[in-house]
């Protein structure tokens, strides 16, 4: 994992989750120096495979892939996903940002309790299997941890943080899939206890989702990550890798408050 840390140390990290538009993707990764830029893709959608890890074999981009260890081999959607389709697109997307404030066991028995009352079929989505994990891991890809179900580490129970740890642990190493030790926190959500029992789990390195340079000198259990899309035009893109983009932010959100008042 020494190995990682040096490559990452001197990086800007750029993160994407689910990918659509093959044409930018390929623009963004020419504008990429394999040198100063390392990718990281979060929760693992067959998109990464399909589109996103032959380009960056390609072109010898160094990347992390997060997975969430409990859909791996199965054809179980993502749960935001499900939410989505079981209320609808305007409701549902609602939802899953409400949801995500709430304690852990009250989203997942909300979920269980809509799943049954519901009379759609149920939802199925193609997910990555160990052996395409394998293979991208024998690329070059760091096959890293995203959590086994993907809950909010600040609304989980101590207890229910050390079962999400133990359970992605148990599938890393029943697989040889190396990259355990690295934890993107599902959402990027995460607290003092969160991070402790990360630590007390095994883990070296967590990456948060905050839309920041990241500086390794800091808190290895709270680097920084820039958040990005596939949508993203070139010239945003290279906004966004000069790192104003993430200063400017928080600046306008300010502006925009006092505006409001
Ligand atoms: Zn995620």
């Amino acid at each position: 994992m020494d190995k990682v840390a040096k490559i990452f140390s001197s990086r800007k990290i750029v993160t994407y989750h689910k990918v659509e538009q093959m044409n930018n993707l390929s623009k963004h990764f020419q504008l990429f120096d394999k040198n100063s830029i390392a990718v990281t893709v979060d929760d693992g959608d067959i998109s990464f495979y399909n589109y996103m890890f032959p380009l960056l074999k390609q072109r010898n981009i160094p990347a992390i892939l997060f997975i969430i260890t409990e859909l791996i081999d199965t054809n179980i959607p993502f749960w935001w996903d499900e939410l989505v389709y079981l209320l609808g697109d305007a409701e549902g997307e609602k939802k899953v940002w409400e949801v995500k404030s709430w304690l852990n066991k009250d989203r997942v028995e909300y979920l269980e309790k809509l799943r049954e009352l519901s009379d759609k079929p149920r939802l199925e989505q193609v997910q990555l299997t160990t052996e395409q994990l394998l293979e991208m891991q024998q690329a070059g890809v760091i096959i890293a941890n995203h959590s086994h179900t993907h809950p909010m580490f600040d609304k989980c129970t101590a207890e229910e943080l050390k079962q999400e740890l133990q359970n992605s642990k148990a599938f890393f190493q029943k697989h040889g899939l190396n990259g355990y030790e690295l934890l993107a926190y599902p959402n990027g959500n995460v607290n003092l206890l969160a991070e402790e029992i990360a630590k007390q789990e095994g883990i070296k390195y967590a990456f948060l989702f905050d839309h920041q340079l990241s500086d390794l000198s800091g808190n290895p259990y709270r680097i920084s990550r820039l958040s990005v899309t596939d949508q993203i035009s070139i010239g945003k893109m290279r906004f966004i890798l000069s790192g104003f983009h993430s200063k400017l932010l928080p600046l306008r959100k300010k502006l925009y408050n006092m505006l409001k008042r």
